[in-house]
């Protein structure tokens, strides 16, 4: 799940990180207020308002802009609030600005000394070990940074044994180009960025840019923030943090049903059961000449009732040309899918794509036979291979 920058700024503070201080606000009026409040808590006289959508990049599409007195902060504010903001990230439709975020100017007019560093921490899939990703060239441009001067990232990564060392932290600082007293400061920064990473149970935290202030402060000023779906029921408090207009409304519907669905761009939806087997059937549909326009594992008690509810959120999606079902019946009965089948038909009505059916497994023969004798315009199959050429029959 992703979080908003001023949630994600929120969490870094409660865990020690020196962040870019900031309120919310949904109407230009409230950000005038916003800025005013800001001022008084922090005695910063410019602010910079920033979009907030769950993408990147948005200070090059123009949703991050310098306010130098409250008539500027309401002004931007009403232009940004309500633009569909575009950025590398967004895709090209873009996303609609509900809330900016007033932040305080954290960058001295005039200063040279002023550095933006990129860090991220994530997880590395491939050795199972956290690492911390940093370069001293952060800013707007990382992408082009880890293109063109991939030397310039570097990674640090954590041995879960024994945690973040203090020996590695010193080394991010001193491969930042930090001296004096900036490094005992990164070090801190650096724990306690760590520290949020593992205490939220979270698969991503990136901050572009941290500064470094002429003074020395290391402060975060973006945070993108992943927390792991998987953990989420250990952080009930996290609950609130869902922004459904951020995302996908079939997967938030199906979501509801607690199906585990993921939209993708094909036209052959997919009903499986188990994620395994979800995954070899969207291969399978590749390479019949298909393209998945989803994952969905129904699950391992995928009876009547949820196939019925499968069918609704995958014909959601007006892309779908067809529909493929593959079910193991191992304790599901492949008999009591087939059922499940059939009524969704007829509670449904009007189920304009072909639908290809593959039991394989306890009572495969009576649900196909179920099926053929239903009239419906339903093929089955029970080999795998016989469901591909069906398939690419309906695709093809
Ligand atoms: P992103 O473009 O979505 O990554 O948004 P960021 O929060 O990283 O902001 C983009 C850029 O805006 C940063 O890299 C900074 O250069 C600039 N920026 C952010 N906050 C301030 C600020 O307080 N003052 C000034 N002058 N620039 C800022
Ligand atoms: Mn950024």
């Amino acid at each position: 799940m992703n979080i908003h920058e001023y949630q994600g700024k929120k969490i870094l503070k409660s865990f020690g990180v020196r962040i870019q201080e900031g309120i919310v606000a949904a109407t230009p009026d409230k950000a005038v207020e916003a800025a005013k409040e800001l001022q008084k808590q922090t005695g910063t006289s410019w602010w910079v308002i920033k979009a907030q959508i769950h993408a990147g990049g948005r200070g090059k599409g123009g949703g991050v802009k310098l306010a130098k007195n409250l008539d500027e902060v309401k002004q931007i504010a009403d232009q940004i609030l309500g633009m569909q903001l575009v950025t590398h990230q967004t895709g090209p439709k873009g996303k609609k600005v509900l809330k900016v975020l007033v932040g305080q100017d954290v960058y001295y007019p005039g200063e040279s000394e002023t550095q933006e560093y990129y860090m991220g921490v994530l997880l590395n899939r491939d050795t199972g070990r956290n690492i911390i990703m940093y370069s001293p060239e952060g800013g707007v441009d990382i992408e082009g940074v880890a293109e063109k001067t991939p030397h310039l990232i570097f990674k640090e990564e954590i041995d879960p044994k024994v945690g973040l060392q203090a020996f590695q932290a010193r080394k991010i600082a001193f491969n930042l180009g930090l001296t004096g007293g900036a490094v005992k400061e990164m070090v801190k920064f650096v724990y306690a960025l760590y520290a949020a990473y593992e205490g939220t149970d979270s698969s991503m935290f990136e901050i572009n840019p941290v500064l470094k202030t002429s003074d020395n402060l290391i402060l975060a000023v973006d945070a993108k923030v992943t927390l792991d779906d998987n953990a989420l029921f250990r952080h009930k408090d996290f609950k609130e943090l869902r922004d459904e207009t951020e995302e996908d409304p079939i997967e938030v519907e199906a979501r509801r049903f607690d199906l585990n669905y993921v939209k993708l761009d094909g036209n052959v939806g997919c009903m499986v059961n188990g994620a395994g087997l979800a995954m070899a059937t969207m291969d399978m549909i590749k390479m019949s000449g298909g393209d998945p326009a989803n994952f969905l594992d129904v699950g391992g008690t995928a009876n009547a009732k949820r196939v019925e509810e499968a069918f609704r959120i995958i014909l959601k999606d007006p892309n779908v040309e067809a529909i493929l079902v593959n079910i193991f019946g191992g304790i599901v009965r492949c008999d009591r899918v087939a059922q499940g089948i059939v009524d969704a038909y007829a509670n449904i009505g009007d189920i304009k794509v072909p639908i290809i059916v593959r039991l394989q497994g306890t009572n495969a023969t009576e649900g196909k036979a179920l099926i053929d004798k239903s009239g419906l315009k339903v093929s089955s199959a029970i080999a795998l291979e016989d469901a591909a050429r069906l398939v690419k029959e309906v695709v093809g």
